[in-house]
């Protein structure tokens, strides 16, 4: 590492390999790209199914646990964050899905000017690679590869056909005009492998680029000042805290819990809060760690007597097979992103603006990351949408090596309750639909004795889980609340932004890996547009 560069992005993440790829297409732009985690070379982080082995592993994931959380029975709740080359885009799911055009054009009339559908849409295309083609709302040129799933089980077509049954239409593509309907995911591989963000965008022959620096095991601890202005970071590497300068900006793109933590441990936060942790305030702002934003997710199991997964998983042998099919046509389980089938539609079944989102698993287990159940069963996880609940990260001591609070507050209000109880019933009319009913022994999860809406409000306490999309805590925007502008840079500081799914003023209605890429496309614009004028 030398001691001075242009740009320093803190994060190798879905956000910041996108970033370090177009700043530094530039030669003139000297780009050091920092990554507290280690590199990508064990297997697992490459084979899609991969997820099982590298979530709640110390290597690869910084395992964060919610503060119990009345909302759902006191539990606490496992927040699982890639922590290597490629961040959290290297064990996730690998779900593309973009959001509904509303959601971006509600960024807009919320003051942020630019982040509209039409705005940001030549953005999803210009780093996709779609392997079904071109078209309005497709791109094909771009480095992250789109792929259809390799794997298909009969039980996925029935719950296709049972959805159409209750009235939600088949959808092939959820990402175009339309975001309402029944339809199989695509996923971020390509030929059977994971292409996370590090593997799309810092390709070798990118890295080969002398003017981009990649580091890794490097954990930035504090931003350093002259005066407003941020002038480098601190760091820590292999025990020992280094000091680094950029002459144009630092960019944190540390994603939704590291990035507000960041900037309170450097004085940029609640005065009340960081006085009480004797840290210095450079700039009081209460808005910092605020408006945490999740989907959770009400799972649902039930036992068929159609093959599952489960099936195929349960002996040695099967799964030798298994590992030989990957091998040889790189097809099979192996290459299994979270979910198979997608369902988006409102909680009235009206054709209103969807409020509801299905993941359809052709597998069960008691919960994300378990062994699969000894008998042929599948799931169905359903989550609202745009939650109105809302969280917050806070540091709880000044050493950068301490997890901070994370406060989650699910289903804190009753309109998140409500739909949480009706998203089980759709749920369940699916699952009586005839093309499914027929195959249907059981609803094993939560079991159809609750039935009340107080019971099926206490299946969802104690039945959720996360799917990982916390945004928001550093929101763009440009009253109290927020934290960026909508160039996203950190109000009241020069020399800083934040470039991550942590400045997404209101989750988005999907998951949240193709909208964060979308938002370093477009702050790589930015940044470079500006570095023109
Ligand atoms: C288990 C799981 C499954 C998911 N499934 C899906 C899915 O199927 N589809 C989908 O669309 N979305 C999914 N998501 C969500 C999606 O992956 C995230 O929204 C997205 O990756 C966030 O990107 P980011 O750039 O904000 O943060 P990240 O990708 O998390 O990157 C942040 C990076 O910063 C590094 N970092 C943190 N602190 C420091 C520091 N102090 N110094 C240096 N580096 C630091 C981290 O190690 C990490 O590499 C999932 C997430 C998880 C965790």
């Amino acid at each position: 590492m030398n001691k001075t560069y242009d740009y320093i992005i803190v994060g190798a993440g879905s956000a910041g390999c996108l970033l370090a790829n177009r700043l530094s297409a530039d030669p003139n732009n000297n780009v050091l790209l920092l990554e507290a985690g280690g590199k990508d070379n064990n297997i697992w982080l490459h084979i899609p199914v991969g997820y099982f082995k590298t979530m709640n592993n110390p290597k690869f994931d910084w395992m964060y646990k919610l503060e119990k959380d009345q909302g759902v029975n006191n539990r606490r709740i496992d927040w699982p964050r890639g922590k290597t080359l490629g961040g959290s885009s290297a064990l996730n799911g690998l779900l593309y899905i973009r959001g509904d055009k509303h959601d971006y054009d509600n960024w807009e009339h919320l003051g942020n000017k630019g982040w509209g559908f039409n705005d940001i849409l030549p953005y999803f295309k210009k780093s996709e690679c779609q392997e079904n083609g071109k078209s309005k709302y497709h791109g094909v040129d771009g480095e992250l590869k789109v792929s259809n799933l390799r794997l298909k089980r009969k039980i996925a077509e029935y719950f296709i056909k049972a959805a159409q049954e209750i009235g939600i239409p088949y959808n092939p593509d959820c990402n175009s005009e339309e975001q309402e309907g029944v339809g199989y995911f695509q996923q971020t591989s390509y030929k059977g492998f994971r292409k996370s963000s590090y593997r799309s965008f810092l390709t070798k022959k990118i890295r080969k680029r002398n003017n981009l620096t990649i580091t890794t095991d490097t954990q930035m601890s504090k931003l350093i000042f002259s005066g407003k202005k941020v002038i480098g970071v601190k760091c820590i590497q292999k025990g020992k805290e280094t000091e680094i300068y950029a002459n144009c900006e630092v960019i944190l793109s540390a994603g939704s819990i590291a990035s507000p933590q960041i900037l309170q441990l450097s004085g940029i936060g609640d005065a009340e809060l960081l006085e009480k942790l004797g840290i210095d305030v450079i700039h009081n702002n209460p808005a910092v760690g605020k408006n945490l934003q999740d989907h959770l997710q009400v799972r649902m199991v039930y036992k068929t007597s159609t093959r599952t997964l489960n099936d195929e998983l349960n002996t040695w042998w099967k799964k030798a097979m298994i590992g030989l099919q990957f091998l040889f046509f790189r097809t099979g389980p192996l290459t299994l992103s979270a979910s198979q089938v997608y369902a988006f539609t409102n909680t009235s079944l009206d054709g209103s603006r969807p409020n509801i989102q299905f993941h359809m698993q052709p597998l069960s287990a008691d919960k994300p990351g378990d062994g699969v159940h000894p008998f042929s069963a599948f799931t169905i996880s359903v989550c609202n949408l745009r939650p109105e609940s809302r969280g917050k990260v806070l540091i709880n001591s000044a050493d950068p090596s301490q997890p901070p609070t994370i406060i989650s507050n699910y289903l804190s209000t009753e309109g998140d309750q409500k739909i949480a109880v009706e998203s089980i019933k759709v749920a369940r009319k699916i699952a009586k639909a005839s093309s499914l009913k027929k195959y249907i022994l059981d609803e094993f999860v939560p079991g159809e004795s609750y039935t009340s809406d107080e019971q099926l409000l206490e299946v969802a306490k104690n039945n959720s889980q996360s799917i990982y999309h916390p945004v928001g805590t550093c929101k763009m925007g440009h009253d109290d609340s927020s934290v960026v502008d909508d160039q996203l840079k950190v109000h009241g500081i020069s020399g800083l932004r934040v470039v991550d799914a942590s400045i997404m003023p209101e989750l988005i209605s999907g998951n949240t890996n193709a909208p964060t890429m979308m938002i370093a496309e477009k702050a790589a614009d930015m940044i470079l547009g500006e570095k023109l004028l």
